[in-house]
């Protein structure tokens, strides 16, 4: 259940409220947003929650009482009706922003010169945050690992060179201390997106967390993994999809399923992220479906750029070169601007 009162409601105010919920054993969860004082109500019982919801709409100074029945609270769109922003150094993600985020960089971080050197031509056309895997999931041992934490001061080099905040994966509870100290956003893949015990642990933080949605998981068991981030007490998530799997992979590598923006919109109040790159696993394939991503209304995309396709180490096939990675920029642009949105400048 979720309580919404006006901006002007008092401490005292809430605080009866709280202590209405602790009499009967629940807790409240205040969150003050820019418009509205939220209270989340969790783990009510199906036959309280119609008595409690008539309670609540007695008081004066109670705005709304919207009783959630499906199971994601924290993550549903009621939570947060105004949507929430995620905050990346001087970044800022979410529905509400005019500025479309976009994340490039390569697949994994290979060594120092191809982290600069990504960084600095992603940024030049535009890019407002850096990527780069230096612990990576492969489905094969013996394929390349990434460089752990020398890759993460890669990472920390290249922004502090370029200014771009980093978006880095962590794939175990144990590195996540060590990939906070470098990172500036923490990627969950898509083989992790329901490791509790992973999810948990990034909850604790409060870095900004990219969820990337499972391969074969459907959009309730997506926002119900979210959920586990948001209950630690980090708000700040954004939801990526990457594509899932179909039973063709002849010409694209998942399906690319952006019918998810549309419905995460209604859903939940959180960013919304497209991963093109992962999403088609073809290079030229992925300008267009950026453009596809844009124009249904995410409000980031991911984009794997590598200074030399050919030679990396890892998804070679689905990485833009430099100079496609700018021709793409520019034919977002138009796109963003007739969504209402727009791309950051070159510089
Ligand atoms: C990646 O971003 O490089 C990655 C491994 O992504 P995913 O988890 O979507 O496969
Ligand atoms: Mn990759």
């Amino acid at each position: 259940m979720i309580v919404i009162l006006d901006l002007s409601a008092t401490e005292e105010q809430i605080r009866q409220i709280e202590d209405m919920l602790t009499a009967q054993g629940l807790r409240a969860d205040v969150s003050r947003g820019e418009q509205k004082i939220v209270i989340g109500v969790i783990g009510i019982p199906d036959d309280a929650r119609a008595h409690l919801v008539e309670q609540f709409q007695t008081l004066p100074f109670v705005e709304r009482v919207i009783p959630i029945t499906y199971p994601y609270k924290r993550a549903a769109r009621d939570y947060r009706p105004e949507g929430t922003i995620v905050r990346v150094g001087g970044v800022r993600i979410g529905e509400q922003v005019k500025e479309i985020a976009v994340i490039a960089g390569p697949c994994a971080v290979e060594n120092e010169e191809q982290v600069l050197a990504t960084a600095r031509v992603v940024k030049a056309a535009g890019a407002t945050l850096l990527r780069g895997g230096a612990y990576k999931p492969r489905t094969l041992p013996y394929d390349f690992q990434g460089l752990g934490l020398e890759g993460l001061k890669y990472l920390a080099a290249a922004r502090a060179e370029t200014g771009l905040p980093v978006v880095t994966e962590v794939m175990s509870p144990e590195d996540v201390e060590t990939v906070c100290e470098y990172a500036d956003v923490l990627q969950i893949g898509t083989r992790n997106m329901q490791n509790f015990p992973l999810l948990r642990e990034v909850g604790k933080t409060r870095k900004p967390v990219l969820l990337k949605r499972g391969f074969a998981a459907t959009v309730d068991e997506w926002l119900k993994a979210v959920e586990y981030i948001l209950r630690g007490g980090n708000e700040q998530v954004i939801l990526c999809e990457r594509g899932i799997r179909g039973f063709d992979d002849a010409y694209t590598r998942n399906v690319l399923d952006l019918n998810v923006v549309p419905v995460l919109r209604r859903l939940t109040h959180l960013p919304i992220a497209i991963d093109p790159s992962h999403g088609t696993g073809r290079w030229y394939l992925v300008p267009i479906m950026a453009k596809a991503a844009i124009a249904v209304g995410a409000d980031a995309l991911m984009v794997e750029v590598h200074p030399e396709p050919a030679r990396a180490l890892s998804d070679a096939a689905q990485s833009l070169t430099p100079a496609r990675f700018a021709e793409m920029m520019e034919e977002l642009r138009p796109v963003a601007e007739a969504v209402g949105r727009c791309i950051r400048e070159t510089s």
